[in-house]
């Protein structure tokens, strides 16, 4: 066997304990508390000269340390902590590394940007915001120490945009600053951000890790220096994953490699045929030539995900009368499922902002963000050719009218779609 297995192993046989039983993988320690031999045994735990289980709330419990040692392995590194939520991870990552200041380039997760925008702010810890593209605004913030972690995601909710993780992390190395990147959309299986660079990394285990739309968790994976920090927070907080959802979380690890790349597969394709469709305007997903992130995503990620974007011709009404035509795909603002999931942005993830702050972020009234799930990837596109034919008005299919104006022409156009595509 190879000295390091790969990442397919690692994801099944990374953590699990031997169990007496001889349950294949680590059974289900469903107890708040555990008990010792003695008090000596009891202080060895409680002092720390031993590693072991003593309190459910600590995370010190065989089910839960079993999972945290299978995701720090899949992210390639030393030490994890899961939590009860990916805002619970990514709440815990700003408390205990971000008390001087964070800077956060891009786009990012709604209830992220709300905790960094008006509630840490509250707590007298300075929070910063850089577009992706603003790299000198980036390094005056860490030149003049107005923060000291930065944060990022990539790719971004909903637009993709690819983020040099090896850019950031040299540039915040420079200046002694901490990167922290939430591999949420990417998961360890087409991303590791810590093999380029970053120091920590968080997820909403919500998403790919879980994969079922059953388990709500999240998890932060860095060095033991890092991560050992964290665990106070955690701890007093009251932010530990419970162990049944651990032992969940654990069952959806085993198979993450194969979901992630079937489900890489079948976004390609569904990109790549909604691409050439008459009614779509434009095709976000960093796997084609094409998109503007294409040659970064080629060099930082091993698979392009299961996420694409449509920007659909016609108004912000007819993306969503094609958004409820659509049959297999539900409507659902999350991701990373066995099913497929639509969602509108500016009726969901980005409706509580302003046109102006939409704008600025490159969203538009007729986005379509789709999460590809396990389903045959020829019924996936059926079942949006088939919405986009009865929702968005022929008329449209040249781009330029926002109502049909012209009756002749758009006459013509819809006898051009009756015929035979060559
Ligand atoms: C969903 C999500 C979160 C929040 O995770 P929860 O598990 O819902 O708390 C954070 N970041 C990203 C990118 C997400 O998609």
């Amino acid at each position: 066997m190879n000295d390091k297995p790969g990442l397919s192993t690692r994801s099944v046989h990374s953590g699990e304990i031997h169990d007496p039983q001889g349950s294949p993988h680590t059974p289900l320690y469903n107890t708040t508390t555990f008990a010792f031999g003695s008090t000596a045994e009891l202080l060895d735990v409680v002092e720390g000269r031993r590693s072991g289980n003593l309190y459910t709330r600590y995370g010190l419990n065989p089910t839960i340390r079993s999972l945290e040692e299978k995701l720090a392995s899949i992210e390639d590194t030393q030490a994890a902590l899961a939590f009860s939520s990916g805002m619970a991870a990514e709440a815990a990552l700003f408390l205990t590394h971000g008390r001087e200041g964070v800077a956060c380039i891009g786009d990012a997760y709604g209830g992220t940007l709300e905790l960094l925008e008006s509630q840490l702010p509250l707590l007298g810890i300075p929070t910063h915001f850089v577009l992706g593209n603003e790299w000198d605004r980036l390094e005056s913030m860490l030149v003049n120490r107005q923060a000291r972690l930065v944060f990022f995601e990539t790719p971004t909710n909903p637009v993709l945009e690819v983020i040099d993780i090896e850019r950031v992390a040299a540039l915040a190395h420079a200046h002694g600053a901490r990167v922290a990147v939430d591999n949420t959309f990417a998961s360890p299986v087409n991303q590791q951000p810590l093999t380029l660079g970053a120091d920590l990394v968080v997820h909403s285990a919500t998403k790919y890790l879980g994969g079922h739309s059953d388990v709500t968790a999240g998890a932060l994976m860095g060095s033991k220096e890092l991560i050992d920090p964290v665990f106070a927070w955690r701890k007093n907080l009251g932010q530990t994953i419970a162990a049944e959802t651990a032992f969940l979380l654990a069952r959806s690890l085993r198979t993450l490699v194969v979901r992630v790349e079937r489900q890489n597969a079948t976004a390609m394709a569904v990109a790549e045929a909604m691409q050439r469709h008459p009614r779509v305007a434009r095709v976000l997903y960093p796997g084609l030539p094409g998109f503007p992130g294409h040659a970064l995503a080629g060099r930082q990620m091993r698979g392009f995900g299961g996420i694409v974007t449509l920007d659909l011709k016609g108004a912000g009404a007819d993306a969503t009368r094609f958004v409820d035509r659509l049959r297999l795909f539900k409507i659902a603002p999350s991701l990373g499922g066995v099913e497929s999931l639509v969602t509108q942005p500016v009726t969901t993830t980005h409706h509580g902002l302003t046109a102006a702050e939409r704008a600025r972020r490159g969203i538009t009234n007729t986005m379509i963000r789709l999460s590809i799930g396990l389903e045959d990837v020829q019924d996936l596109i059926t079942d949006l050719r088939e919405a986009l034919a009865s929702a968005i008005q022929p008329a449209y299919r040249d781009g330029s009218a926002t109502t049909p104006i012209n009756l002749p022409v758009a006459a013509l156009v819809r006898l051009r779609l009756l015929m035979p595509r060559a």
